[in-house]
């Protein structure tokens, strides 16, 4: 097969090392790739939007197979691009339609969608400019913090969590009157849920589905999680709090309604879906969907996947998931992500990343990296990620704090704690 992926982050690196040890695969391409992707396959620099540029490399390279990494493709309709020219109609595109792709662009969408098919999530209530009033009487409803979000896709930035009341009706007021531009003239409020976080991603067809490996990810750039949210410092899997029953809760309570309901919409879903959940006290709520892999978390789950990814990919196109087995290594896999100083504030791109042939026995996963000359430089906040399998989550840690410690580039930081809360 030959396969475009789209994207240039970690999680399509992870994807591209998988894809790459398909039995299936013929040629890879990423479009646009980054160092390390294109040391398992061709770089090709077309934009993810540019869905015309797709169009006619997928025919010229014969493309059986689109991955699509990131959301925005997907939001603004890739698969819908592809599904109905009857020329590139043929090429399975693996991510669900712009109606799918609704669950992330959308929170007020997947909120009315939670509530349709009673799915556990936050009480919310969604304003806009017309019913600030309704929505100021709902903050003055709910217990502090209050939680405010841009119903469209804000880059991760467009959720503010505030302690006073007043301070969130002045937010509500700002977001409305474009803080975050399009994406807050419709604003989600919510209620505030205590409890620990994971993420749960399920690979369907749109009729049958299979759960892969529970990860948990690390948002803020401090120790502890302290200072300010990025994009993700690290990420462990399996987590500990997930365990059987909790997870068949999930199962009954969050996944089987999701693809029960994207059925009864009708919806055409072929593809990752996220589940950002919270464990309160034992049952599980979600936060948040999308509609791809996260990143860092793709970076251990996909490791941890032992079934011929591109096989499942087929399955998922021709709808027949139901009838393949989903291989599992049995050991935890962790990333630890080096991030250039600065991140998540302005950073300096170029510097000269040194020491990846010095890594043994963990897997280097580029993320904001790129070729100049026969160097490898930063280009990108988050540059890298090191993961590692263990027997156990500490062995797993210590191979990849043992090996982070050996790259080097000017400013380079990493937290020192991924997986500490949960390796006792
Ligand atoms: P990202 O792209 O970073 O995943 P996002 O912009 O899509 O974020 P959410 O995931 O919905 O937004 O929210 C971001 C974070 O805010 C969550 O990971 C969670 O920590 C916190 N959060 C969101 N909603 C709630 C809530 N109802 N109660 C408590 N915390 C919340």
């Amino acid at each position: 097969m030959n396969v475009l992926l789209l994207g240039s982050g970690g999680r399509e690196h992870a994807l591209a090392w998988k894809i790459r040890k398909s039995r299936h695969l013929n040629n890879l391409y990423i479009a646009p790739g980054n160092a390390g992707t294109a040391t398992l396959g061709t770089n090709v620099a077309i934009d993810v939007t540019d869905f015309g540029a797709m169009r006619q490399f997928s025919l010229d390279n014969d493309i059986d197979m689109i991955v699509v990494g990131p959301e925005v493709p997907l939001v603004e309709g890739v698969y819908d691009y592809f599904h109905e020219d009857e020329d590139i109609c043929h090429i399975a595109v693996i991510g669900p339609s712009r109606e799918g792709a609704q669950l992330e662009g959308s929170k007020d969408f997947a909120k009315r969608f939670m509530t349709t098919y009673n799915i556990p999530t936050a009480r919310f209530k969604t304003v806009t400019l017309e019913n600030v009033t309704e929505g100021n009487a709902f903050l003055d409803s709910l217990p502090s913090p209050y939680v405010l979000k841009a119903d469209g896709l804000a880059a991760g930035k467009g959720v503010l969590i505030l302690n006073d009341l007043n301070e969130a009706k002045q937010s509500l007021w700002e977001m409305l009157n474009g803080k975050f531009g399009a994406a807050s003239k419709s604003v989600v409020i919510e209620e505030f849920l205590s409890g620990i976080e994971c993420s749960v991603f399920v690979l369907t067809d749109g009729r049958s589905y299979k759960i892969l490996p529970v990860a948990k990810d690390y948002k803020r750039i401090g120790e502890g999680d302290t200072g300010l949210n990025t994009g993700g410092m690290g990420a462990v899997s399996p987590v500990s709090f997930a365990d059987d029953l909790f997870m068949e809760k999930v199962r009954r309570r969050i996944v089987e309604p999701t693809i029960e309901g994207l059925q009864k919409e009708k919806i055409d879903y072929k593809g990752f879906i996220f589940l950002g959940l919270i464990n309160v006290e034992g049952e599980p709520k979600v936060i948040e969907y999308n509609v791809r892999m996260g990143d860092p978390e793709t970076e251990v789950v996909v490791p941890l996947i032992k079934s011929d990814l591109l096989e499942l990919f087929t399955a998922v196109a021709t709808e027949t998931l139901d009838e393949k087995v989903l291989e599992i290594d049995d050991r935890y896999a962790v990333t630890v992500m080096m991030v250039s100083g600065g991140y998540p504030g302005s950073y300096e791109n170029g510097k000269i990343i040194e020491g990846l042939n010095d890594v043994e026995d963990s897997i280097v996963f580029h993320a904001g990296t790129k070729n100049v000359g026969d160097k490898i430089v930063t280009s990108g906040g988050r540059v890298l990620s090191v993961t590692s399998y263990g027997k156990t989550m500490d062995e797993a840690l210590g191979a990849s704090y043992k090996n982070i410690a050996k790259i080097h580039f000017e400013n380079g930081y990493f937290r020192k704690d991924i997986g500490f809360d949960l390796s006792i």
